[in-house]
């Protein structure tokens, strides 16, 4: 019997779910094992085999990104365009619905989407405007609660409480839609409740999609919420058929409301729905494969899946302890150089990363090498913006005259210099040929200006000249840190308090980091360490991303790499309190949330999977000595490959420089080397991390096992080696 050639590259259990007729159906299977695969043929199937036509399916994705690829592949496979297919993110379909009906559902033609930075500050004005303390009430509280209502289809007339808490936050929910309604705009939450409304309330729209949409499938399920949930619902009605695929061992947004429990939901919602498993991995080696599944089972109630291959055993995990993060980073740009020389293509390797600050040093390193790499869904470190208002601080701390940064942050954070006035600044500028800052002096001395106006420009001038003063004999490390504290960056990226808001702070402390690193190199010595940083920084945001079809190595974080797969992946910075994270470690339910992370990690990995880790790091302005992540003790000991560390080390004092032979040697001397295990009298054994200066002044920085790192004079240290 020959094969259909839609169903020729399936084993028997996917093509049964590619070819199944109409009704509902689950595909629950592990990572790998062809569940997008499935989707993707399965849509062609109907297209080509059942004769749907493309308008009455529709689909949902993860990202656009992914929507993209699968109509891609799936008009490759049906040789023909498929427009009229609904395909997208449940955000981005619910969009299109309330374009298409912005007067059904009372929102004005030209409506404007609103990200969570926006409407934290939306909410935080507001709050003020009905003079509360916004102590007592922070915007963050107030935006999840209004989201998290939003999200269970509630509107504050649905909302009866006599608790008082509750009775404000409803107050301030009431006034926010007003304000967004009036103003035309729509929350990320608001895209999906209204979507919802519509088609709850109105039966010719509802029937009209009904009608319609005589399939739905949905990819990555295991990952939607209780309002997508409700949608997928109404729009299924009684008549079309809905395939859901997912994997309950890789639901990563929990702690974004999504719930795993739809699948249950799902089961017993939509009758005589099929359930379909996948068992075979296609996408890595049996090592990788096993080494996943083992991590995973130290979870609890899973819906249970088998995972096999019949590829061959590959290489090997790589384990790799960095001494510090730099040395991670190095490593791992030597492994992808290797990968490269060896034939490989960039593209196809992958580092990953729990946290978005950890991008900075490997974004440095890959520079240094100048291998080009590209971040997945978002901005390299020194283009991100809160990075971007603390150096401008730096900049006319070395040069009053910077106008672009003085435009920047005069008013970032608000001390009531408004358009108006700044304006008025700008014109007496041109008018004198001078600087904004000169103008502004100017216009101050002079009186030009307002009493309000003129006493907050004044003390602005007088912050910035103050501030050079104090900091004069500062280091860099130590005046980046002053800089951001004492401009109230910190304190207004600490309030802001969302998600983003979070991510924000944890980078300004990296930029100390960053500073505190910094070394001059020998070309540089007439340059002030504060202005040969800010060059450095302006040349790595201004240097091209790679474009997208340059050949370039993907940085991404664990939870945006889920659905992909590259023949190598990094994953970076596997320790106690990064991975799983120090917030999640007391929690049961976040911990798993966390293992699962590592379990979408893993297997992203297709040929080569290299874990790596840092005993010791500083990140988010800290210095911290980490044990190795739990999770690596939870892969068999047979399939990872321990790399001893390279005792041969580039300047390991320079953290913000890749190279400085000079210093090198002069460590070279002292007869110890960077990770060279010592033991010292009175302190036991311990490992070599850093060291500074030279001749009888060297100091040597060692972590040692039980008391901690401490530096200490070489000369006198008596040290042995181990
Ligand atoms: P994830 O859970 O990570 O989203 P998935 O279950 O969606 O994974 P796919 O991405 O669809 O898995 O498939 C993984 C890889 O295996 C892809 O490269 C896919 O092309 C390949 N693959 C899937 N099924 C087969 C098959 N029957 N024969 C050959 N290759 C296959
Ligand atoms: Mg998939």
């Amino acid at each position: 019997m020959s094969t259909h050639p839609l169903l020729a590259d399936l084993n028997e259990r996917q093509q049964q779910a590619v070819s199944a007729t109409d009704g509902h159906m689950l595909v629950l299977a592990g990572a790998g094992s062809g569940k997008t695969r499935v989707l993707v043929h399965r849509i062609a199937w109907l297209i080509q085999e059942r004769q749907y036509s493309p308008f009455s399916i529709l689909a949902v994705t993860f990202t656009n990104k992914a929507a993209a690829e699968m109509r891609g592949r799936v008009e490759q496979l049906v040789g023909s365009s498929v427009r009229g297919m609904w395909i997208g993110t449940f955000h981005g379909l619910a969009h299109r619905l309330l374009r298409a009906h912005y007067m059904d559902v009372g929102l004005p033609q030209n409506f404007q989407i609103i990200d969570s930075d926006d409407q934290q500050r939306l909410i935080k004005r507001l709050i003020k405007s009905l003079n509360l303390d916004d102590k007592r009430w922070p915007a963050k509280q107030a935006q999840w609660y209004i989201n998290g209502k939003k999200d269970e289809g509630l509107r504050p007339q649905h909302i009866e409480t006599y608790d008082p808490t509750e009775q404000t936050l409803k107050e301030i929910y009431t006034l926010y839609q007003e304000s967004c309604d009036r103003a035309g705009l729509v929350d990320f939450a608001e895209l999906l409740l209204r979507a919802h409304e519509l088609l709850r309330n109105n039966r010719i729209v509802r029937e009209h999609y009904q009608n319609r949409f005589r399939h739905i499938l949905v990819d990555e399920f295991q990952d939607t919420n209780s309002i997508q949930y409700a949608w997928i619902r109404l729009l299924a009605g009684s008549q079309n058929s809905v395939t859901i695929v997912g994997d309950d061992d890789q639901s990563i947004y929990g702690w974004r409301g999504a719930k795993v429990e739809n699948i249950h939901q799902f089961l017993s919602d939509f009758e005589g729905s099929e359930t379909i498993r996948l068992e075979q991995n296609y996408r890595s080696t049996s090592t990788i494969l096993r080494a996943a599944n083992s991590v995973i089972s130290n979870n609890s109630g899973r819906l249970g899946k088998d995972l096999w291959t019949d590829g061959n055993d590959g290489e090997p995990i790589s384990l790799y302890a960095g001494f510090n993060e730099m040395d991670e980073a190095r490593y791992i740009v030597a492994r992808i150089e290797e990968w490269r020389d060896q034939g490989g293509s960039l593209q196809d390797s992958a580092i990953l990363y729990r946290s978005n600050a950890q991008s900075r040093i490997l974004e440095e390193a890959l520079l240094h090498a100048r291998v080009p790499y590209r971040i997945y869904g978002g901005l390299r470190f020194f283009d991100r913006q809160e990075i971007k208002d603390a150096l401008a601080y730096l900049r006319i701390l070395g040069n009053r005259d910077d106008d672009a940064a003085i435009e920047r942050v005069i008013n970032t954070p608000t001390r009531g210099i408004g358009n108006r006035t700044m304006d008025m600044i700008r014109q007496a500028a041109r008018e004198r040929e001078e600087s904004l800052w000169q103008a502004a002096k100017y216009m101050v001395n002079e009186k030009q200006l307002a009493g309000r106006a003129r006493n907050a420009v004044g003390s602005f001038l007088d912050f910035i000249e103050s501030l050079d003063d104090e900091t004069e004999e500062f280091s860099l490390g130590r005046l980046s840190d002053e800089v951001i504290k004492k401009s109230g960056l910190m304190a207004m990226y600490e309030a802001e308090k969302g998600e983003k808001a979070e991510t924000r702070v944890e980078n300004l402390k990296e930029l100390v980091t960053a500073c505190e690193n910094f070394t001059l190199d020998d070309a540089e010595e007439d340059m002030t360490p504060l202005n040969a940083f800010l060059a450095h920084a302006s040349l790595e945001a201004g240097e091209e991303q790679a474009d997208e079809y340059q050949d370039a190595v993907q940085l991404m974080t664990l939870h945006s790499a889920k659905g992909l797969e590259f023949p190598l992946v990094f994953m970076t910075g596997v320790e106690e309190g990064l991975f799983p994270s120090q917030q999640s470690m007391d929690e049961p339910g976040r911990l798993e949330e966390e293992r699962r992370l590592c379990y979408v990690g893993m297997t992203r990995a297709m040929e080569k999977l290299v874990l790596t880790y840092a005993e010791q790091r500083r990140i988010y302005g800290q210095e911290l000595f980490h044990k190795v992540s739990r999770f690596i003790s939870e892969i068999p000991a047979d399939t990872l490959h321990q790399v001893r560390l390279q005792t041969k080390v580039e300047n390991p004092n320079s953290y913000g420089r890749f190279n400085n032979a000079a210093s090198h040697e002069s460590f070279e001397q002292t007869g110890y080397s960077l990770g060279q295990r010592v033991r010292h009298p009175k302190f036991g054994e311990g490992t070599v991390l850093n060291y500074e200066g030279t001749g009888p002044q060297s100091r040597i920085q060692i972590n040692f096992d039980n008391v901690g790192s401490k530096w200490l004079v070489v000369a006198y240290a008596r040290l042995d080696p181990v």
